[in-house]
């Protein structure tokens, strides 16, 4: 049986997003982009009603958002701005290895606090000598008696200098790659913690993105997540299930391009006709929409396959993969339909083409994707 009608609660939530993306988010996001800024006031409202920690069980305080309701919200997020939604949603990514690690007691001494108050957390998981090669990762974590101790760096974090609480990787023995990778929660006033400045970014600008370094960090042996050595398939599950999300952020990037792309062409004449009126035009619209229904019903297939219990590192690749190639086609072809404007800043098609372009990079680059995809398939004919 396949439906693809939404129940009356996932249209009410979707309206509860769009409306706070039109009135909260959008009013600010072409300043927030010019001027890198963080809109904490917006974040706090969006935690407020109930748009972070969109996959927190409810018994813990949480939204308790399957896969696939998820998505109805970060689309309409993105629609909006994709950079305040990869800040809002970067809770969803830094407390998933908690909720699939994390022990009862480990879930109920962190993630009430982020459903009682405005709290943020970060995924740190990458490191400055590289992101995609995971298992090469080199912050160490040393037993010293009922602790670990954790020295390194991560960068490129999402919400790093904002964030009460960090998930970070860590290895026992970089020689013995994914075997000696442990995963840790720890408190932001844990001394040794140093956030670094803000990246100055092409795109998400509204996001913060920083280093994180931890210095002779000491961890309770009780904040490990798992066993040791656990770590390296957390990463890989919580990352299973937060790139759909991140397809859905890619097809809410496409959606704004082709609806300003279609009023534009609706409006701006050439030749004495509305340029939409263009076959030319018509083409590159029609385009557009193949992709953008494509990437969303992907997506969709890919949440209501998790939401199933299944696996799904296949189809949230493809998902991803698929949906953020489409926000770079549809966003580039959307500059081409504004012409000389589509370059300007003064219009908010460029933009779009710059945050689709993350889209194609984090939670695993495309290119890892294509090799989770070609792998998952050949692994099915040998
Ligand atoms: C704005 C932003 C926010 C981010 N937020 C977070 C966060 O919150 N937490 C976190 O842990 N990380 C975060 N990341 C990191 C992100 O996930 C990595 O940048 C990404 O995984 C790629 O890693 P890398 O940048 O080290 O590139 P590299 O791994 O150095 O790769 C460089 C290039 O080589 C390609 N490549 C690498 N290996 C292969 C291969 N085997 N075959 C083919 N091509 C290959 C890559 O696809 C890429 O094109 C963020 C990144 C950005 C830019």
């Amino acid at each position: 049986m396949v439906e693809f009608s939404l129940t009356e609660e996932q249209r009410s939530l979707q309206d509860l997003a769009r409306k706070f993306a039109k009135t909260e988010m959008l009013p600010v996001a072409a300043a927030c982009d010019r001027e890198g800024r963080f809109p904490e006031d917006v974040y706090r409202k969006a935690w407020e009603l109930g748009l972070m920690n969109l996959n927190v069980p409810t018994e813990f305080g949480g939204s308790g958002l399957s896969v696939f309701d998820q998505c109805l919200i970060v689309e309409e997020l993105a629609r909006a701005c994709g950079g305040m939604t990869t800040s809002i949603i970067a809770n969803c990514l830094a407390l998933e290895p908690i909720l699939l690690g994390g022990s009862d007691e480990q879930k109920k001494r962190t993630l009430p606090a982020f459903c009682s108050s405005y709290h943020l957390a970060s995924f740190c998981l990458t490191e400055p000598g590289g992101g995609s090669d995971a298992a090469a990762l080199q912050t160490r974590c040393r037993r010293d008696g009922d602790a670990y101790v954790l020295d390194g760096e991560k960068c490129f974090i999402t919400n790093g200098p904002h964030a009460s609480l960090y998930t970070v990787f860590a290895t026992a023995d970089p020689a013995l790659r994914h075997k000696a990778i442990s995963a840790f929660f720890v408190p932001r006033d844990a001394e040794g913690i140093t956030p670094g400045k803000d990246e100055d970014k092409m795109g998400h600008r509204a996001s913060s993105t920083s280093t994180v370094r931890f210095e002779r960090v000491r961890v309770p042996v009780t904040d490990r997540l798992g066993a040791e050595g656990d770590g390296f398939a957390l990463a890989m599950q919580t990352l299973d299930h937060t790139r759909t999300p991140i397809g859905a952020l890619a097809t809410g990037i496409a959606q704004a391009a082709l609806d300003y792309a279609a009023e534009y062409a609706t409006k701006r004449r050439s030749f004495g006709k509305p340029i939409g009126e263009h076959q030319a035009i018509q083409i590159k619209l029609a385009n557009m929409a193949q992709d953008l229904h494509a990437a969303r019903l992907l997506t969709w297939q890919s949440a209501w396959w998790i939401d199933q219990g299944n696996r799904g590192s296949l189809e949230s690749s493809i998902a991803k993969c698929y949906a953020s190639d489409a926000a770079m086609r549809v966003a580039d072809d959307a500059i081409q339909i504004f012409g000389g404007y589509g370059y300007m800043k003064d219009y908010p098609v460029e933009k779009l083409l710059r945050d689709a372009k993350l889209t194609q990079i984090y939670e695993g680059s495309n290119e890892i994707q294509r090799i989770v995809i070609a792998r998952e398939l050949l692994s099915r004919y040998a």
